[in-house]
């Protein structure tokens, strides 16, 4: 009885093992196939891309649209797993998800260790601040700002205000808890997610994001490194979905004259140069 405890135990522990170190395959548009699923890692607390509706307790979004219309191409379900910024790359590269959708802005620096599909989403960053506390950038000077680990938004906070402090949450939601509070003098990030943020806020009317743009932010859909075929794949089926003027649709349902967080689509889904 003792052994054929300790062999389950071994045989337990093997496939534990061999789980954590399987290699992700090689050929995601494949694999998928044959799973019948589309694993994809978003946002669920970034409106309007990826968060969790309040009615169907389900994750919704700009985002998620994308990934159900690529899912549909390939005639497969999705499956969607909450990632945070910091989380996202890894959670790739060990295989956990077959694709990063979720805010994430393509960079020469993440680019070396993950491919990227042309850009499916156009903005860049600003702040939100107490209305009528800043003007300018230099008014942001030696204050503590709130953003999120991990993002290009730390990056170019740094960047742009060398003498600011800036304090990284794990989420936007807790860097604009934070300004909220007084913990910090502003929050920063992509203008498309400080407005989602702002809208869906009752203390809205407190707050503004003023007209200062510190860097371009263009979206990608992460990948692993080299997995052609599905970048390949990927790249076919946004061009498609511009072509067909659902992209357009999915913009406006998020960001048409009808929504809270209303923009315009200054962009169009091109190939990559
Ligand atoms: N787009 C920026 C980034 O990729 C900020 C949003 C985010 O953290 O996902 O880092």
């Amino acid at each position: 009885m003792k052994n054929l405890v300790a062999i389950l135990m071994m045989t337990a522990a093997v496939t534990v093992a061999a789980k954590s170190f399987a290699a992700p395959p090689a050929d995601t548009l494949a694999e998928v196939k044959k799973k019948g699923v589309l694993v994809a890692g978003v946002k669920d607390s970034t409106p309007p891309f990826g968060y969790i509706d309040e009615k169907t307790r389900t994750i919704i979004g700009y985002d998620i649209d994308f990934i159900h219309a690529i899912a549909r191409k390939i005639n497969v379900k999705v499956e969607l797993k909450p990632v945070t910024s910091a989380s996202r790359m890894a959670q790739l590269q060990e295989g956990n998800i077959d694709m990063i959708v979720a805010t994430m802005t393509k960079n020469p620096e993440r680019a070396k260790q993950i491919d990227f599909s042309h850009t499916y989403f156009f903005t860049g960053q600003k702040f939100i601040t107490r209305k009528g506390s800043v003007k300018a950038l230099k008014d942001l000077e030696g204050k503590k700002i709130g953003t999120t680990k991990g993002s290009t938004s730390e990056q170019q906070a740094r960047k742009a205000l060398p003498t600011a402090n800036v304090l990284s949450y794990d989420d936007y939601p807790q860097a604009f808890l934070a300004l909220q509070q007084g913990k910090v003098f502003a929050m920063t990030t992509d203008e498309s997610i400080l407005l989602g943020l702002l809208a869906k806020s009752p203390e809205k009317s407190k707050f503004e994001i003023p007209n200062i743009q510190i860097s371009d932010e263009p979206y990608g859909i992460g990948m692993r490194k080299g997995d052609k075929n599905f970048v390949d794949f990927v790249n076919k089926a946004i061009l498609e979905l511009e072509k067909s003027g659902e992209a357009k649709k999915i913009f406006d349902k998020w960001f048409g004259p009808k929504t809270d967080y209303h923009i315009q689509r200054n962009f169009k889904i091109t190939a990559d140069k």
